[in-house]
């Protein structure tokens, strides 16, 4: 197992029996999202604490289950909502004591998010809601859920925070699934619940403005994850060439490509000069990361043999990577994003 490497404070290393008390998972994010929350207005310095987290895991669930919560959850809450939700809550958010998951998707709702069919009606004293959502993040362990819903008057894009425990409201057992084992994934059902003006975050900016920011911020941190797990299990497939005193080429060619693809990207993701289209440089970092974490996963077979492949966290690396191209967008998504930054430049992309 690589060596440590703990230059922000977030991490020490977790003893893999230590994974399965019931109390594991809510003191992860007990532990991390004060840390996050602490840096909400530097992206770079969130992106550093997340990879390093999921370098010190060495598998994407438990980092994808803290990122995916921060960034597309609390963030949008730090941002929108500080003056309106109760500051006990607020409190309690960056304390990682309420966990929230994000409901955006729906059955007929993915790729084309904003067709969805839940709704906002307004009352007298607030909003009913009513819908459906799928393949929610921490749904089985979140407390609360932002979720994103259309007014049925105006068919503007409404985002609430919702108590996941008033009635009205069923979460469904989690998915079994071959991938991202640690991580929960359900549906969140909604049927005639009551909102307040103080629940809706979507005040000062639309839904839609606000999905598609903390779709930038989901991207470039999960992204920032993708490479903390790759440079982990580099540093693994190392150590164990080194101790088998392996002096093929190919070995060392594999460590090549992928080494220096990880150090290309790493580069970007960090690039302190400003990009004239954060959300392209996100889609950019999602598309590219996802892709070496594919790419790295099919390499492993050929590369460590079959003895190193039983190891866990080998095994894990190569049945999460699918998931890296479908969820904060799949690879197509980010491939349109990407077009329509290149469709409005001139040939040289400026
Ligand atoms: C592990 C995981 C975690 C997730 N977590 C969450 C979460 O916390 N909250 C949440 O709201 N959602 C979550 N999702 C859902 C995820 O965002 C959607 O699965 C994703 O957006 C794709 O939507 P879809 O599955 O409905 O596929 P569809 O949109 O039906 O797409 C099907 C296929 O068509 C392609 N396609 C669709 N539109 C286009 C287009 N315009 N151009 C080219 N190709 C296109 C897609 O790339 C895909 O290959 C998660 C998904 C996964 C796998």
């Amino acid at each position: 197992m690589p060596g440590d490497k703990n230059t922000y404070g977030a991490l020490d290393r977790y003893a893999i029996e230590d994974r399965n008390a019931p109390e594991f998972i809510p003191l992860l994010f007990q532990k991390m999202m004060p840390q996050l929350s602490a840096h909400a207005l530097d992206m770079q310095m969130i992106c550093r604490i997340l990879e390093e987290f999921a370098f010190s895991f060495g598998k994407l669930s438990y980092p994808f289950n803290i990122g995916a919560s921060f960034l597309s959850g609390v963030m949008p809450c730090l941002y929108y909502a500080k003056n309106t939700i109760p500051q006990e809550t607020i409190g309690k958010i960056i304390a990682g004591k309420i966990i929230l998951a994000n409901g955006a998707t729906e059955p007929t709702a993915g790729s084309d998010v904003f067709n969805m069919q839940s709704t906002a009606t307004p009352t007298e004293h607030g909003y009913l809601l009513n819908g459906r959502k799928v393949f929610i993040t921490n749904a089985g362990i979140a407390t609360h859920s932002l979720l994103y819903v259309k007014d049925s008057n105006t068919h503007r894009i409404e985002l609430f925070l919702v108590d996941l425990k008033q009635d009205g409201i069923s979460v469904s057992a989690s998915f079994n699934k071959t991938g991202l084992v640690d991580s929960s994934l359900g549906e969140i059902t909604f049927t005639g619940i009551t909102c307040t003006e103080n629940d809706r975050i979507s005040q000062t900016k639309s839904g839609r403005e606000i999905f598609a920011e903390s779709m930038c911020w989901e991207r470039m941190g999960l992204s920032a994850v993708h490479l903390g797990v790759i440079e982990y299990i580099l540093l693994s497939c190392k150590e164990i060439a080194e101790k088998n005193n392996t002096h093929d080429q190919s070995t060392w060619q594999r460590m090549a490509k992928i080494g220096a693809r990880l150090k290309t990207l790493k580069s970007f993701l960090y690039d302190a000069e400003p990009h004239t289209d954060v959300m392209a440089k996100a889609s950019m970092c999602k598309l590219l990361s996802s892709e070496l974490f594919i790419d790295t996963a099919n390499m492993l077979p050929g590369w460590i043999g079959a003895e190193h492949l039983s190891d866990s966290y080998m095994r894990e690396f190569i049945l999460d990577a699918p998931a890296t191209s479908i969820y904060s967008g799949t690879n197509e998504i980010q491939h349109e994003i990407i077009a329509a930054f290149f469709r409005i430049k001139n040939d040289r992309g400026r």
